[in-house]
């Protein structure tokens, strides 16, 4: 089976007062948002929104990434979710894994693990410090994360990519680009490489189809899901025409 060069996702973790997202928190649990970066035409997305939640880190295999969560029975009063910039190379760098390690081991050089920022510093070129983060008022839910300055790890087509999509959001939710919203890095999602396939989801093997994550053909819930979807109905679709044991290719 052939592999294509899958896209590395590379972000933050954003956290903003819960009620800057309710209109849209309450009426659908996790909205998806995506955004085309005017300057380099990147895609910048929405991911795993977490109302009432928590910022965390994670442990990659000793890398300290950052990732969020809410719990059912308890709650915060901040709402965060990453963004993240998904940019795919061409020949001939291979390995998007590595260029995502490198990039969240920038911030673990210098802060030893998650950076915390606050926009509002960002913006104005400068590290947030302990004392900056203290008269946000945005309280971070990540008590571990150092205050420093992001744009030292990310490279700027990243930088200018997530800035521009937090003005983009600041539309719909107003509140989203305030000089208080906190901004943690890095949040990265390593994703599997993806088999070659048609739109039916077919490999160059025929019948033989690949969905979800593990194949590299999704990176969220409703797209692995929806990848089980059309696999199933093209599935059907065949059998309907199986003569023999011979798929007749419409
Ligand atoms: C911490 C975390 C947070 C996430 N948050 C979000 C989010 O907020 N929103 C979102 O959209 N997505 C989120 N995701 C991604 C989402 O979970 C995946 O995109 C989705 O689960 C992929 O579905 P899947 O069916 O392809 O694979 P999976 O859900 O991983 O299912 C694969 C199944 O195969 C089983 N399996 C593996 N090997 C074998 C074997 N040899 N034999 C039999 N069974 C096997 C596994 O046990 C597993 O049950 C998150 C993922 C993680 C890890």
């Amino acid at each position: 089976l052939s592999l294509a060069i899958n896209p590395v996702d590379i972000g933050v973790r954003v956290e903003v007062p819960a009620e800057v997202m309710t209109h849209l928190t309450d009426v659908i649990y996790e909205s998806k948002f995506v955004f085309y970066s005017q300057s380099f035409e990147d895609r910048v997305r929405t991911f795993c929104m977490c109302p009432y939640g928590e910022v965390v880190t994670e442990n990659n295999d000793g890398l300290i990434t950052v990732n969020g969560h809410s719990y059912g029975e308890r709650r915060t009063g901040n709402t965060n979710f990453a963004l993240l910039v998904s940019k795919t190379f061409t020949e001939p760098f291979k390995d998007p894994i590595q260029y995502g390690r490198y990039v969240a081991g920038l911030a673990n050089l210098l802060s030893g693990g998650v950076i915390v920022q606050r926009l509002g510093d960002l913006q104005a070129g400068r590290r947030s410090t302990p004392e900056r983060l203290k008269k946000s008022l945005v309280v971070p839910t990540l008590n571990e994360a150092t205050p420093g300055d992001l744009s030292l790890v990310f490279p700027y087509r990243h930088l200018v990519a997530l800035l521009d999509m937090l003005k983009a959001l600041d539309v719909i939710a107003p509140g989203v680009n305030s000089r208080n919203t906190l901004i943690y890095g890095v949040e990265v999602k390593f994703y599997s490489s993806r088999f070659e396939l048609n739109a039916n989801l077919e490999s160059h093997i025929d019948n033989l189809f690949a969905i979800g994550d593990g194949a590299g053909v999704t990176r969220g819930l409703m797209q692995a899901s929806a990848s089980g979807v059309i696999v199933g109905e093209e599935i059907k679709r065949r059998e309907g025409v199986l003569q023999n044991g011979i798929i007749r290719k419409r």
